[in-house]
């Protein structure tokens, strides 16, 4: 059973019943959010019980989301990614209570299997045949994990440009793969198109309200782990906005069931390359495409696909937006992996970034209890982490090479 009990349009407000597969207000086209019986919830969820529950994973929050039955869960542990005191990037940065969560800990390597564990589970649960996405990359290979730990094969298109390790993983799992050619924009258009025309199960981010009900459980994660103290502020990197709009609800979720009392702010960090949503943040502003060409494959988005619920999840929580050079992402990669011992994508180093630049600003105060997230993990992409690293050092197999090289060194 689920206490998920109806889909409001975000753009519009009006609600409606959860019936089959719904992905967008039949009135006005805007995204949905699911709604849920809190005070049927807050009577089952409460401190003592999770304390007594011993899953670790998204599952722990089962009353909170919005699947019926547990037949569909995957037998691999999604979630409960560990939260890390960074002291030593603390200090760098002035700040005494800094965290890292460290999402690129999860079955596929990224964030993005907490969205897919919801949404695969709501299409089996639906009983649909085909599984279809399209993605930069991550949301597809944890898409074909998920799958693949339950013997299905999904139908994936991506972006022909799409980061080696992450196509790899693709075919590795099993998917069907269509390499597009064109954006990720147009591997989002074709997949939404085909989903339509074959009546398959289209688990694309912005377009499917599942996905966001799996990303909420970060929040639920780092509440617990804060001995349900909550942070000042989270700092998400943003591409089509799915993330941070989880993040926000899965806090929210938690003031309505009275496991929190307050609020943090919600920072959003983009590339400078791929900034559609911090630039529509200003009061009066709205979201208008850019042709994105961030580094940071991961977060490159012409057209956020959740951009509204993104929006208003800064503004609601009081957060702000940063933007960053690409530059600064790929020295956030080296400076997280030598001071955390994490190694991060660029997408996954993009919130890091942000925060130094805030810092710099005052945007974040040194006594505050602050969280960023990395979302996804450096071996996804050591192209570009190279970038940043150079070259090791060439040596002859030789003792005595390596003594006039060492004497050379000084
Ligand atoms: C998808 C992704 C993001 C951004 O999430 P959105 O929901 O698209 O804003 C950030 N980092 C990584 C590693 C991702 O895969
Ligand atoms: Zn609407």
């Amino acid at each position: 059973m689920s206490f998920a009990i109806g889909l409001t349009c975000i753009s519009c407000g009006r609600t409606q019943k959860i019936e089959g597969m719904q992905y967008v207000c039949p009135d006005c086209g805007g995204n949905l959010d699911v709604e849920y019986d809190y005070e049927a919830v807050a009577r089952r969820l409460t401190r003592e019980s999770l304390a007594r529950d011993d899953d670790r994973s998204v599952w722990r929050y089962w009353d909170l989301l919005p699947l019926r039955d547990r037949s569909h869960v995957m037998p691999i542990q999604i979630g409960w990614t560990p939260l890390y005191p960074v002291r030593r990037l603390g200090r760098k940065l002035g700040m005494e209570k800094l965290y890292l969560k460290d999402d690129g800990r999860n079955p596929s390597a990224s964030f993005k299997d907490r969205a897919s564990s919801v949404a695969v589970g709501k299409a089996l649960e639906l009983g649909f045949s085909v599984i279809a996405g399209a993605s930069t990359g991550n949301a597809a290979s944890s898409t074909a994990c998920l799958c693949a730990s339950l013997g299905i094969s999904p139908t994936i298109f991506v972006p022909k440009a799409a980061p080696k390790a992450k196509i790899a993983q693709l075919l590795v799992f099993g998917a069907r793969v269509f390499a597009v050619d064109g954006s990720y924009d147009d591997a989002f258009d074709l997949c939404t198109e085909v989903c339509r025309e074959y009546g398959w199960y289209n688990r694309n981010t912005g377009y499917n309200p599942y996905t966001r009900e799996g990303k909420k459980t970060v929040s639920y994660e780092i509440c617990e782990q804060l001995g349900w103290n909550p942070p000042d502020a989270v700092l998400v990197p943003v591409g089509d906005g799915n993330i941070i709009s989880g993040v926000w609800k899965g806090f929210k979720d938690l003031l309505a069931v009275g496991l929190i009392d307050r609020l943090p702010r919600i920072i959003a960090v983009q590339s400078e390359k791929s900034g559609a949503i911090v630039d529509a943040l200003p009061a009066g502003r709205e979201i208008r495409p850019v042709a994105a060409t961030t580094i940071a494959d991961s977060i490159s988005v012409d057209l956020p696909r959740d951009g509204a619920a993104a929006v208003r999840a800064v503004r609601e929580s009081g957060g702000t937006g940063v933007l960053v050079g690409d530059e600064s992402i790929l020295e956030a990669i080296v400076e997280i992996a030598r001071g955390a011992g994490v190694f991060a994508e660029p997408a996954g180093a993009t919130a890091y970034a942000g925060l130094k630049k805030l810092r710099e600003t005052g945007g974040v105060g040194p006594g505050e209890t602050v969280v960023f997230l990395v979302t996804g993990n450096g071996l996804k992409d050591v192209q570009s982490a190279m970038k940043a690293v150079g070259e090791p050092t060439p040596m002859a197999p030789s003792l005595e090479r390596f003594k006039e090289y060492m004497s050379k060194e000084g």
